[in-house]
């Protein structure tokens, strides 16, 4: 446990108050409060069980997610935050949700086989039986080639389960990655002078497309098409991960009517087949998919709630992460946890009667997995854009994220000047024991990663939470492994303090963070 005793504390926080850096008044009453509150009355484990095993997984569209965001508004409600309620935004696709799934070898042998559905694919109606059949793409493929090739297989394909590409061949980790940074490394990229870093400008683009050449998303697109009218019975993926992991995403299209019954199958069992096939042995395999669609789920909602401000409440500090998930578990590294995280941030500072001055408001975003969709459509109606602005953006003071896993916060950035990483940096120090060790500035205005980077493109101060790895990238990022287990309280009880007491910060000093003046600002990157 982290905890200092009020006497120890006191005399670290005179000592800090004493660093001639320190330019920003910091409430050491406040830290400590948060503290208290973090550590004695933590609800973390409650809500992150709630997300994972009673409304998990979340995916944008079902009714799962919509369950949870509804839990987190009463939730919110109970614990005395204002305003709580759903924005709706236009998804335009129907939900969709596999209830049942089983796939079987029934010839050469007979087994149980490991697999996930791929989202907003057909279920089979009933089980089916077909024998296999590998087949490997052609690789950039001209549109003739990919014409030809169809024209080739068209015969082949017909009553067959399609196995798509070569089994992976995953070679074994040596050397994993730490699942922890060393403190001087974390301190060597964020506790800097808080110079911004990232890219000044647009990207210098990559190789450029050869127009002859079929997009891959096209030939995925074409590929899934040609086997719905060639009346193939099944499509199986290689998951091509160690260790039975697996990723399932979705049909491109989102319409289910375009695809066959599809699965991701651990890179295991896919092997065993492709080579059972290659040795001669027809494989006949039994599919037994139910997937339901739910055509509300095409106008989706994001979360919010506040504790409203007082002499400055029109002025907002934002702080969330996404609530949606992938399929193939119950999403609680990614991101159940992010949004108990900032739950708990904003609960603490209810619970310990806080008066702030600017409104904070929690959000928790939709449709984050198929592009940042919900974060996007809302900064789209408060704020407009840098080009085109709204009121609010001028007023706005800032929103943190957090969608990296179960690890604790280790920095932060910032978008915005080196000046706005120093107030941070300020703010956060009285939680460098818990391992927070600084802020970095960026002025990358591109999209992608997480939603604090929908605000970053407007010009907004986005703040992302940089954490410790812990086993996301390794093994619970997107992958049928990610589960309450995984979870570890401690992290992300430290990191809603530490949150908790920027948030804060923020809602409180005299003026908003610093911005880069119009004539730095960078331009928007080419797509
Ligand atoms: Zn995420």
């Amino acid at each position: 446990m982290r905890f200092r005793a009020p006497a120890a504390l006191t005399v670290v926080a005179l000592c800090a108050l004493a660093t001639p850096s320190a330019q920003e008044t910091i409430d050491r009453d406040v830290s400590w409060k948060i503290r208290r509150e973090a550590t004695d009355n933590s609800h973390i484990m409650r809500t992150l069980q709630v997300l994972t095993d009673v409304y998990g997984p979340r995916l944008t569209g079902s009714p799962n997610l919509q369950g949870a965001a509804e839990w987190v508004v009463k939730e919110a409600t109970a614990w005395g935050l204002k305003n709580a309620h759903l924005e709706p935004w236009e998804f335009g696709h129907p939900g969709w949700l596999n209830e049942k799934l089983s796939v079987h070898i029934v010839s050469p042998v007979k087994d149980a086989l490991v697999v996930e559905a791929l989202a907003w694919t057909p279920g089979t109606n009933g089980p089916i039986t077909a024998q296999i059949l590998p087949l490997e793409l052609p690789q950039r493929p001209t549109k003739a080639q990919l014409t030809g090739f169809f024209d080739a297989q068209r015969a082949a394909v017909k009553g067959r389960i399609v196995m798509v590409g070569k089994p992976e061949a995953v070679t074994v980790t040596i050397d994993p990655p730490a699942k922890r940074r060393e403190d001087s490394d974390v301190r060597a990229q964020f506790g800097g002078a808080g110079t911004p870093g990232g890219p000044q400008g647009p990207q210098p683009s990559a190789q450029k497309p050869d127009p002859d050449v079929v997009p891959p998303a096209q030939v995925t697109e074409q590929f899934d098409q040609f086997l719905v009218s060639a009346g193939a019975i099944g499509r199986v993926n290689d998951a091509g991960r160690d260790h039975g992991q697996i990723r399932a995403f979705n049909n491109r299209t989102f319409d289910i009517a375009r695809a066959v019954p599809t699965v991701v199958m651990r890179n295991e069992d896919y092997g065993r087949l492709w080579r059972l096939s290659a040795n001669g042995r027809p494989v006949e395999l039994e599919l037994n998919i139910v997937n339901r669609s739910y055509p509300e789920g095409r106008t989706q909602y994001n979360v919010v709630a506040e504790i409203p401000g007082t002499d400055k409440a029109a002025e907002v500090v934002m702080l969330g992460g996404h609530l949606d998930s992938w399929h193939s578990a119950t999403g609680a590294t990614d991101n159940a946890i992010g949004c108990a995280t900032m739950l708990e941030a904003i609960r603490i500072l209810q619970a310990i009667g806080i008066q702030p001055r600017r409104t904070i408001r929690v959000a928790l975003w939709s449709g984050e997995e198929q592009g940042l969709l919900g974060s996007q459509a809302y900064v789209k109606e408060h704020f407009g854009t840098f080009e085109g602005p709204k009121p609010e953006h001028a007023t706005f003071a800032g929103y943190f994220n957090i969608d990296s896993g179960t690890g604790r916060a280790r920095g932060m950035t910032v978008f915005g000047p080196a000046d706005a990483a120093r107030i941070l940096r300020d703010a956060t120090r009285p939680f460098e024991d818990n391992g927070f060790l600084g802020v970095m500035a960026t002025t990358s205005r591109r999209r992608g990663g997480s939603d604090h980077t929908s605000f970053n493109e407007v010009g907004l101060p986005g703040i992302g939470v940089q954490q410790d790895p812990i086993e996301y990238g390794t093994h619970t990022w997107h992958t049928n492994l990610d589960t309450y287990e995984r979870i570890i309280e401690d992290d992300a009880r430290q990191s809603a303090m530490v949150i908790a007491a920027a948030v804060y910060h923020l809602a409180m000093r005299n003026d908003l963070l610093p911005r880069l003046p119009k004539d730095q600002m960078p331009p928007l990157p080419t797509p």
